[in-house]
């Protein structure tokens, strides 16, 4: 996952990215960094941990300049450690440069092969360190926006990029747009490029447009200029419809929030169940049980409360501490479940264990039945382009049919949304939208 956020043009540039980072730590809470450019020099902070724990008063008054580029991660590649935190920045040939970058390079290992033979060093295991390697090593060409065109031809994959030099900023989003990347005007000056629209309520930007797949923003002499540096072709992450993006976001030309919903009156259409109360399963389960409660008739209830003090799970690299962190996040209300046949909504089951936890958990609270509804379909491969699902191995529905996973959840009914549901759900053409995850059909490997 990760987020990714540029602010151009605006005297608190690195403040509004600090505020733009903390409205998109739900794409990565492994570490975060600010990069900003001041008087020709670039100078970046960054760290472990949270977007609040990391940045002190005393951080900004050295991250000064009107330009700036921050990060939140996610492992998705690397390694956890502070040394592929990002941004990722070098002194080069032309002067120094930072980049930021959502998403995961198919092509990085052949192409860190190639760097390493003619004598590069890395000093991270990022794949974004080689697009640094690739721009700095072309001495052929004499500025920074062709080096910076030259290498992103090189590399294959999901990437949504900002770069920052010493008096500009770039914005880049691959051919297939696998990752979101919005443009804003803030209003107290400038602009601003982030991985979602909720970074733009908390600093007071508007919306312009989404960068086109394909597409890179120069950021140059207070002015922004637009090119098509690839043929686009758009194949979308629909997962950040279904779990990633903030139901406040507006990604991929839609509200995260209204799509959901709408997911969720496409589940009560197509699989229908007698039961007394709509649960969602919190936080990610409340849109799409919501449009399943208004399209079934059938009353909503909060009927499990989430503890918010608690990491998002799937977010965990390891299975002991996903466990411990189920059991301290979610708990039932056993007044209103009890005797209760229940629709619990999930967005996604990975591994399975989650619910089966939660079915259990609702029937040991006294629930008279459960069916579990998924407002996606069954997760059965994994993300190459930057999201950390697991190996196939460990993907329940890429091992099990829904019958046997339902009876492995321990559920008295199981049923996924269908592609088609989505589809319909999402008001858009197929073709724009990656589901490789649910259908096997990678757009690039
Ligand atoms: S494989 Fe799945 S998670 Fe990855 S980009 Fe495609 S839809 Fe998104």
């Amino acid at each position: 996952m990760c987020s990714v956020v540029g602010v151009y043009g605006n005297e608190n540039a690195s403040k509004l990215c600090f505020y733009s980072l903390f409205s998109m730590q739900h794409r990565g809470q492994e570490a975060a960094g600010i990069s900003s450019s001041y008087e020709a020099k670039i100078k970046t902070v960054k760290n472990r941990g949270l977007v609040t724990q990391i940045f002190s008063e005393d951080d900004f008054k050295v991250l000064k300049g009107d330009m700036a580029i921050g990060h939140t991660r996610y492992s998705t590649a690397g390694d956890d450690s502070i040394l592929d935190a990002q941004p990722v920045f070098a002194r080069y040939g032309l002067g120094e440069i930072s980049i930021v970058h959502n998403g995961n390079l198919v092509n990085a290992k052949e192409i860190r092969e190639e760097l390493t033979k003619k004598g590069a060093i890395f000093q991270t295991n990022m794949d974004t360190e080689n697009i640094i390697h690739l721009i700095a090593k072309n001495y052929q060409k004499n500025t920074l926006k062709e080096r910076i065109i030259d290498a992103v031809k090189q590399i294959k994959g999901a990437f949504s990029l900002i770069i920052l030099s010493r008096h500009k900023m770039f914005a880049i989003r691959d051919p297939f747009g696998f990752r979101p990347l919005s443009l804003g005007k803030i209003k107290s000056g400038g602009y601003i490029v982030a991985s979602e629209t909720c970074a733009f309520e908390l600093v007071g930007a508007e919306f312009i447009r989404d960068i086109k797949p394909g597409e890179m923003i120069t950021f140059e002499d207070g002015e922004i200029k637009s090119e098509m540096i690839f043929e686009p072709a758009p194949k979308q992450c629909i997962f950040e419809y279904i779990y990633f993006a903030r139901p406040d976001s507006n990604v991929f030309g839609k509200n995260v929030y209204v799509v959901r919903k709408q997911m969720g009156r496409e589940l009560a259409k197509e699989l229908p169940v007698d039961a007394d109360m709509v649960v969602p399963v919190p936080d990610s389960g409340v849109a799409a049980a919501l449009g399943y409660a208004e399209e079934s008739g059938i009353p909503f209830e909060m009927g499990i409360m989430r503890n918010h003090y608690v990491g998002r799970t799937f977010i965990e690299p390891t299975q002991e501490v996903r466990d411990l962190k189920v059991k301290m996040k979610l708990s039932p209300i056993v007044d209103k479940i009890k005797g209760k046949r229940l629709v619990v909504i999930d967005d996604s089951i990975v591994r399975g264990t989650t619910s089966k936890r939660i079915v259990r958990m609702l029937k040991e609270a006294g629930a008279k039945e459960v069916h579990m509804r998924i407002a996606s379909p069954a997760t059965t491969g994994p993300c190459y382009y930057g999201v950390d699902t697991p190996t196939k191995e460990e993907l329940i529905a890429s091992k099990m049919s829904v019958e046997e996973i339902a009876k492995y959840i321990e559920a008295d009914s199981l049923a996924y949304l269908s592609i088609d549901g989505i589809i319909r759900a999402i008001k858009d053409k197929k073709e724009n939208y990656c589901f490789a995850c649910f259908d096997g059909n990678y757009p690039i490997l």
